[in-house]
């Protein structure tokens, strides 16, 4: 068996099993996409020490990092079943079963896409999902942030700091953020906020130019202007496969304490898919790092 068998190959499971092997444990990777969801990004100007860089660069030198340790790295494989018995057993989509003294979760997530004409053709192109990440390029611009939940409202509120002017679209007849969150939205000079606007089309040329909605109400169709569009409509962690062997919360996130630990004795998890507030390559690392080091305080008191 594995001492630490890491399911994930982002940032944060890369950074876990770095942090294992280390320790002079034997490490396993399963991952079905090595790099996770940096593969998609094009610039990345918020990873510390680096002023910037791009996703599918930085992961190779994580990648990099991981061979230079003793560690197995299963690409291409994708975990579907977790059973606790003496050992975890991990078993992967191919059949086979993969036993390990504890088990690091690190599946990551994936934005909710709106789906319309656009959306795909202009992703790094005007269409974003991180306004901690992307805010900044649309400085001075107009956007739109799509959804008003809490995170598209939150969306909006940081934007409209940075950009020119910011229109909210939302598809119900209001919005469902915190009441705290709207109020400081509507306090805001350059925020406009529609209501029952379900988004049709985001239009561009080389890059972002516009947006087309319908209004639920009259029917009529609109379009504005602009250079970016933030989609806010959930992030969805990639955990259904764990069904109710570790407690995960309502939106599907696993629920960690502060070590790393899940609900399941030798069961740890970090990144995306869990309970951990803010979604990003840094804190993705600096959760799997926790989480490694969780499993070995584990493993040294079991
Ligand atoms: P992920 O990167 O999602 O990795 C998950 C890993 O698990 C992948 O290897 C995946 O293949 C694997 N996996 C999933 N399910 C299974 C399974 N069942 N079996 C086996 N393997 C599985 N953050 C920043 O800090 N700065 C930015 O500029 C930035 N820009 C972004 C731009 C875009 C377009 C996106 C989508 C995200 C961006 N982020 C950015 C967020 C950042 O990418 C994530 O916070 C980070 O990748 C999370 O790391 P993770 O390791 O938790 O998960």
């Amino acid at each position: 068996p594995y001492d630490v068998l890491v399911v994930g190959g982002g940032p944060a499971g890369a950074s876990a099993a770095i942090y294992a092997a280390r320790k002079g444990i034997r490490t396993g990777i399963v991952a079905d996409r090595f790099g996770g969801q940096v593969m998609d990004t094009l610039g990345i100007e918020n990873f510390i020490s680096n002023t910037y860089t791009e996703g599918p660069k930085l992961m190779a030198s994580v990648e990099a990092h991981v061979n230079e340790y003793d560690i197995d790295v299963m690409k291409q494989q994708r975990a579907q079943r977790l059973e606790k018995k003496d050992f975890v057993e991990l078993e992967l989509e191919n059949g086979a079963v993969l036993k390990s003294k504890s088990i690091i979760l690190s599946t990551g997530a994936r934005w909710r896409n709106v789906g319309v004409p656009g959306e795909q053709e202009f992703k790094n192109k005007g269409v974003a999902y991180c306004p901690h990440c992307d805010g900044p390029l649309f400085e001075g611009k107009d956007v739109a942030v799509i959804g008003g939940g809490n995170s598209g409202v939150e969306a909006a509120i940081d934007l409209a700091g940075i950009v020119k002017h910011v229109t909210v679209l939302e598809f119900l007849p209001e919005l469902k953020a915190d009441a705290v969150l709207q109020d400081r939205l509507h306090s805001l000079p350059n925020v406009t906020v529609i209501k029952n606007a379900q988004t049709t089309e985001i239009t561009g040329d080389e890059t972002v130019n516009g947006i087309s909605y319908k209004d639920r109400e009259t029917e009529e169709e609109h379009h504005i202007e602009l250079a970016g569009v933030f989609v806010q409509i959930g992030l969805v962690p990639n955990t259904d496969w764990l069904g109710d062997t570790v407690e995960r919360n309502r939106m599907g996130e696993i629920v960690v304490d502060s070590h790393g630990a899940t609900t399941l004795p030798g069961v740890f998890a970090a990144g995306d898919c869990t309970t951990n507030p803010y979604k990003q390559i840094i804190i993705s690392m600096g959760s799997g790092a926790t989480a490694a080091l969780g499993a070995f305080d584990y493993l040294i008191r079991n």
